[in-house]
């Protein structure tokens, strides 16, 4: 049944109220007092400390959703059905209170009672030893056996280094034939957009002490995270998260600035939702504190922005558009996200800017990019090319790696390096020079400074920070 994006995250947060868990808003995407993590890139993230006790949790039920970033699946944006680099996760997570029994027992119960969702369309998978899980999951929930699969520690056991950690039980959504790969494997785990992941259960009850010792804990820990893009896409029965109600509307307003009708080609669908993607994750990027910079999460935001205005290129855009786009990205999550709406004008001003300046050697760099690759003899682009892009006109590397992807090229990377190497201590060099002659009297170390763009903006990063 049709369901609202907005509507389905009060659906999920309201069902995990009534099973006694606390609500609590989104934390911000900078992490705080983590140095581990550049971006929150799940719902469990930020609440790391309430799992392993440092922090006394405000309940030992807690359900939030959670505003995410996962920049590795920056290639697979646009192609796949299900993957941005922004998204929100829904999650329930229990700090040593339930655990396997309730947490399986609820999911099948939100997603069979509270969505109705057809039960021959649901698939299982869980980690290949927890047979814990497939007699609940069989006995108690009353999942048929042949729903089941089993897979291997990479899909289904969830570790990051030493401590906390357990097996995995996922839910999948069969999309039906037509979104098939069509390969006779096919199947829950294959990398094709027919079944889609959509919840992950994860049964925190070990800690491992990194040699292979898994001591069980005595108070196991629930964690879950459901995309809810991805659930959204299943309700509306649309072909990709990017045609999610809210989401559609964002989409729209870029293909109404590009003139472009989505649907027209795959080529030019890939290019809006990219852009559509970007100026989510941007937008919210920056409605959180962080400023464009060139390390760190900044670098991640000016990436994200330099990718969103080259694709706007593709499209025929050549004049700065998304900082218009953001308005609708605003406009969309301000229910749900009032911090948007407060910084609504330092949102958009910020990435006008940023959009401006690139603006003024994109076209050169294409173009210097063009002619590099018309001459080339071989299938990788030399490291010098990449590195005069990157420095003379503003092209991060994964930007240019992108372009050449799609002509099926390379880039020499080593040589990339240390090029980059090279220039930063030549800059560290420099900067101990002009310190010394300002001190020295004869000059002025402000005159090296950039210009202040914006001033009076409370928490906001300053450039290179490390929190
Ligand atoms: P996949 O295998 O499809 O890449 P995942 O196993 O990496 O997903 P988890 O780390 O288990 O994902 O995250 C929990 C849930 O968050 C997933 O089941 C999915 O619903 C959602 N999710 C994960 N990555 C993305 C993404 N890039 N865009 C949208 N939703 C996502
Ligand atoms: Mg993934
Ligand atoms: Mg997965
Ligand atoms: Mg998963």
């Amino acid at each position: 049944q049709w369901t609202g994006l907005n509507e389905l995250r009060e659906k999920y947060l309201s069902f995990f109220e009534s099973k006694g868990h606390l609500r609590l808003k989104s934390f911000p995407l900078i992490p705080q007092n983590d140095k581990s993590l550049l971006l929150i890139n799940s719902g469990m993230a930020p609440m790391k400390k309430y799992f392993t006790g440092e922090i006394t949790p405000p309940s030992k039920r807690v359900t939030t959703c959670q505003k995410c970033i996962r920049t590795p699946d920056i290639e697979r944006v646009g192609k796949t059905a299900r993957h941005g680099t922004y998204f929100e996760m829904l999650g329930n997570f229990s700090f040593g209170d339930y655990f396997k029994h309730e947490a399986t027992a609820w999911a099948w119960e939100f997603c069979t009672k509270v969505l109705k969702l057809p039960v021959d369309r649901i698939w299982v998978s869980i980690y290949e030893d927890d047979d814990q899980a497939f007699d609940i999951w069989t006995k108690e929930v009353g999942v048929s056996p042949d729903r089941i699969v089993r897979l291997g520690k990479e899909d289904n056991f969830w570790e990051h280094g030493t401590g906390p950690c357990g097996p995995c039980s996922e839910l999948y959504f069969d999309r039906g034939e037509e979104y098939g790969c069509g390969s006779p494997t096919c199947g829950v785990g294959c990398d094709c957009d027919r079944y889609v992941e959509f919840w992950n259960l994860v049964f925190t009850q070990f800690d491992s002490d990194g040699k292979g010792n898994y001591t069980p804990l005595d108070h196991p820990n629930i964690d879950t995270g459901m995309g809810l893009e991805r659930l959204a896409c299943i309700m509306q029965g649309v072909h990709n998260l990017f045609e999610v109600d809210t989401v559609q509307n964002i989409m729209k307003h870029v293909s109404r600035i590009a003139n472009v009708h989505y649907g027209d080609s795959e080529k030019t669908d890939v290019s809006l939702r990219v852009i559509t993607d970007h100026i989510r994750s941007t937008v919210f990027m920056i409605g959180d504190g962080v400023m464009p910079s060139n390390e760190g999460r900044g670098y991640v935001l000016r990436r994200l922005l330099r990718r969103a205005a080259r694709h706007g290129r593709l499209l025929g855009i050549h004049e700065p558009f998304l900082s218009e786009v953001a308005d609708t990205v605003i406009l969309e999550n301000r229910d749900a996200y009032p911090e948007l709406a407060e910084k609504s004008v330092l949102i958009k001003k910020l990435i006008l800017v940023e959009e401006t300046s690139f603006g003024k050697t994109i076209d050169q760099g294409l173009a210097m990019l063009d002619t590099a690759v018309e001459n080339l003899s071989g299938d990788t682009l030399s490291g010098e090319d990449a590195f005069k892009l990157y420095d003379t006109y503003g092209f991060p590397l994964d930007l240019t790696m992108d372009i050449l992807e799609e002509k099926g090229l390379k880039v020499d990377e080593e040589t990339f390096d240390r090029l980059m190497k090279e220039q930063r201590e030549r800059a560290r060099a420099s900067r101990k020079a002009a310190t010394a002659e300002a001190w020295a009297g004869t000059r002025s170390v402000l005159a090296d400074c950039p210009a202040t763009v914006f001033t009076g903006y409370e928490g906001t990063e300053t450039t290179g920070k490390v929190l």
